[in-house]
């Protein structure tokens, strides 16, 4: 098999913030395997809080080439995966990007959709929530009116004008809305407080209201809250579920943080062998990415992809949303294809 990997920067429509800080663009690196004429893609998106870069992923991914170029069957993804997640700890956006692309290719190799080979029903609907960041009221109503389309807001909190920013996305619409605090609550009575205030205004649910650390806290709150709390920045792999368990009601799988499409199924049988809600996620990331995790979108409770419609230029075309609901292809391995020329 042959690997290429090539570094860019996503630009954002609008500038983005949210609790950890306000940004414009995004590093990504796009992957490519090829084998025997045909080429799986991949992506690696890092969002500078999580400690990945371009000079990270690159160096990782040359060490990657190795053991890539040793095999001769791209089915054997378990066994490339296993030996490339024991080269160094972390680094999860770059093993990422290559377990994007080995799905893609091994998917194309049997003419096979992913979701087909993951057995998810792509006939059942799911609506992508649409990220409305931390704004100012002007901000907040055009960011509104930008989601016109779109079923579920997911309103990040975490500011000092928390109830503000929702009394605004109140007075313009009754659509159902998500919040995401980001960590940006420390104390648990005030979480409860706000978690009892946004019940009563159509909140499905908190993703992260309190730092990842504040386990104990967390707990209490779950177990007191109205709606359910979510993990985000708690979970990050397979191996943290387990202590999650009775913390948190579910958790967010994005494939950036849990090295790929592979781990993330595994994570999703072992949430629901414990009862807990799953949304999966995504970074600021083309069509590409987001693509890879819809494949597992039909086995999850929520998603939430809206990557590619907050970014300035896709180089990919793939999963697309029908006033909101996604709608799979039935193309092999990721369903995209290159909208060239790529970078
Ligand atoms: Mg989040």
């Amino acid at each position: 098999m042959k690997f290429t990997f090539v570094p860019y920067t996503l630009k954002f429509k609008r500038p983005f913030s949210i609790a950890h800080g306000s940004r414009d663009s995004t590093p990504v690196v796009f992957t490519r395997l090829e084998h025997q004429g045909i080429t799986g893609y991949g992506e690696a998106s890092m969002p500078p809080y999580l400690g990945e870069n371009h000079e990270t992923v690159l160096k990782f991914l040359t060490k990657t080439e190795k053991i890539i170029r040793k095999f001769t069957e791209p089915a054997e993804i378990e066994v490339i995966l296993s030996q490339i997640d024991k080269i160094e700890i972390g680094n999860t956006a770059a093993k990422t990007s290559v377990d994007i692309a080995l799905h893609d290719l091994a998917g194309k190799i049997q003419n096979k959709s992913c979701h087909e080979l993951f057995r998810a029903d792509k006939k059942k609907s799911l609506f992508t929530a649409y990220t409305i960041p931390i704004d100012d009221p002007q901000g907040i109503h055009s960011r509104v009116e930008e989601a016109k389309a779109y079923k579920i807001l997911k309103v990040k909190l975490g500011s000092a004008d928390d109830k503000k920013i929702i009394e605004e996305i109140r007075k313009l619409t009754d659509k159902e809305i998500i919040v995401d605090a980001n960590e940006g609550w420390n104390d648990k009575h005030f979480a409860l407080e706000m978690a009892h205030w946004l019940a009563e205004r159509k909140v499905l649910f908190i993703e992260q209201p309190m730092p990842k650390e504040k386990t104990d806290d967390t707990a209490w709150l779950t177990s007191k809250s109205p709606i359910p709390i979510i993990a985000d920045e708690a979970v990050q792999r397979f191996s943290d579920i387990e202590r999650l368990q009775g913390v948190y009601s579910g958790i967010n799988i994005k494939l950036m943080k849990c090295t790929g499409m592979h781990e993330a199924h595994k994570m999703i049988l072992q949430a629901r062998k414990y009862g807990m809600k799953i949304m999966i996620g995504c970074m600021s990331e083309t069509s590409c990415g987001v693509s890879a995790a819809a494949q597992l979108a039909p086995l999850v409770d929520w998603i939430d992809l809206d990557g590619p419609l907050l970014i300035k230029e896709d180089y990919f075309d793939g999963v697309k949303f029908s006033e909101g609901k996604i709608i799979l292809n039935d193309l092999p391995g990721i369903g995209v294809v290159p909208i060239s020329p790529l970078p």
